[in-house]
C-alpha cells in the first residue's frame, strides 16, 4: 500500500502546473490506466523522464501494454498528428522488439526441460549494464525492460541496484513487476514506482465498444475479465478461447448444482488428463481461471438483480446459488490453486475442490 501511496503522491506533484496536453497530442489507445498514461504522457511532454520505473501489477492488467507506447513516444519519427504512430521505422521496430537501442531482458527457457529457468540472474544484469554503457546506434535513447523482475535472484538484484545508482543520460529502465514484495527495497526507492490497479468494468466494456464489439459481448466480456484488460482484448481476438471459457463456466455451472457423488462421476469429464502432471497443473490451473471468472460475474451479479436475468442467460441456473455459497466457493478455487503451486497430485486437489464445493 505504501508502494501506491507513493506512486500517486508522485504523479499529482509531477503533473501541476503543467498545459502540456495544448502542445502535445499522444494516441495510446490504452484500456483504463488513465492517471498513469497521463502522467507518464506529461514525463515526455515536459522532459522530465525519469530514469527508472517499476510498473507494478498481477499479470493481464496492461503493464507492457503501457511500457510499449511509452517507448514508442519517445522513439516515433512520424510526423502525423498523434504519437505515437504505429507507423514510423522505430514504432514498427518497437513493436517486433528489433530496436537496436531497446534492450529486453526475462526469464530465459531452460532448453533442457522447455520451462522457464525460475531466476533472472546475474550475467543477464552485467550483459545489460554493458548494452546500457556503450553508445547508442541512433543516438537517442536507451531503454532496458526487464520483465518479471520480482524474478531477479539476489545477486541479479544487487547488480542492477549498480546500474541504478550510476543512472545515464537519456536511459530508462523499466521493471515489470508482478509482485513488489519481492522487491529489494533498495531497489524500489531508487525508482519510480506506478501501481496498476484492476480496470473498472465500465472502463473495459467501453474499450471494447470502440473496438466495434456488439454491447451484448461487450457487456459479457468485461464481466468476465477480472479487471485485465489483457484478458478482455484475448477473448475478442481468440474465439478459441472465449469459447473454451465459456464452456468451462458452463460446466461448472453444471457440477455446482449435483449433489457430491455426481459430482465426483463428472470429475474426470472436466478436464483433459495428461500422463504428464505438468500439463495436468497447468490445465488445472487454466479451468479454475475460468472458474474463478465465471464466479466473480455470479458474485457481482447477485448483489445487482436488476442485472442478473439480462447478462446470465447462459448460466442461468447458477443464479440459484447464494452469494455466500458463491464467496465459499471461491476461497475454495483459490486456496486449490495454492495447493498446485504447492506440487499436490491435481487428482486429488480436484477431487478435493469437487467434494467441497
Ligand atoms: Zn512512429
Amino acid at each position: 500500500m505504501v508502494a501506491k501511496e507513493v506512486g500517486f503522491v508522485l504523479i499529482f506533484t509531477h503533473m501541476t502546473g503543467e498545459n502540456w496536453e495544448e502542445k502535445h497530442k499522444f494516441l495510446w489507445e490504452v484500456c483504463g490506466h488513465e492517471k498513469i498514461v497521463s502522467y507518464l504522457k506529461s514525463a515526455i511532454a515536459t522532459d522530465r523522464v525519469n530514469h527508472a520505473y517499476i510498473f507494478a501489477g498481477p499479470s493481464g492488467l496492461g503493464k507492457a501494454t503501457v511500457a510499449d507506447r511509452f517507448i514508442k513516444t519517445l522513439y516515433c519519427q512520424g510526423q502525423g498528428e498523434y504519437k505515437p504512430c504505429g507507423q514510423c521505422p522505430a514504432c514498427r521496430q518497437v513493436e517486433a522488439h528489433t530496436h537496436p537501442d531497446v534492450y529486453r531482458v526475462g526469464r530465459v527457457i531452460n532448453e533442457k526441460t522447455g520451462k522457464f529457468y525460475r531466476e533472472i540472474v546475474i550475467d543477464q544484469m552485467r550483459d545489460l549494464k554493458m548494452k546500457l554503457s556503450q553508445g547508442t546506434l541512433l543516438s537517442s535513447w536507451k531503454i532496458a525492460i526487464i520483465e518479471d523482475a520480482d524474478y531477479l535472484n539476489v545477486n541479479a538484484a544487487n547488480s542492477l541496484l549498480k546500474v541504478l545508482e550510476e543512472p545515464t543520460r537519456k536511459t530508462v529502465i523499466i521493471l515489470l513487476v508482478s509482485d513488489l514484495s519481492q522487491m529489494l527495497k533498495t531497489i524500489t526507492s531508487r525508482v519510480q514506482v506506478l501501481n496498476f490497479l484492476p480496470v473498472s468494468h465500465d472502463e473495459i466494456k467501453d474499450y471494447l465498444l470502440s473496438q466495434e464489439i456488439s454491447n451484448d459481448k461487450a457487456q459479457r466480456i468485461a464481466n468476465l475479465s477480472l479487471g485485465k484488460p489483457r484478458l478482455a482484448i484475448k477473448m475478442i481476438e481468440d474465439n478459441d478461447y472465449y469459447n473454451t471459457v465459456t464452456t468451462d463456466i458452463k460446466s461448472f455451472g453444471e457440477i455446482f448444482e449435483l449433489d457430491m457423488f455426481s459430482r465426483l462421476k463428472k470429475m474426470d469429464s472436466l478436464l483433459d488428463w495428461d500422463k504428464d502432471e505438468s500439463i495436468n497443473i497447468s490445465r488445472l490451473n487454466l479451468l479454475f481461471d475460468h472458474w474463478l471468472m465465471g464466479l466473480r460475474d455470479l458474485i457481482m451479479l447477485s448483489t445487482n438483480n436488476s442485472r442478473l436475468m439480462a447478462i446470465v442467460a447462459g448460466e442461468r441456473s447458477l443464479a440459484a446459488g447464494t452469494a455466500n455459497r458463491l464467496l465459499r466457493v471461491y476461497d475454495l478455487i483459490s486456496t486449490a490453486r495454492g495447493l498446485l503451486d504447492r506440487n499436490i497430485s491435481s487428482k486429488n486437489v480436484l477431487e478435493n475442490l469437487i467434494i467441497n464445493i
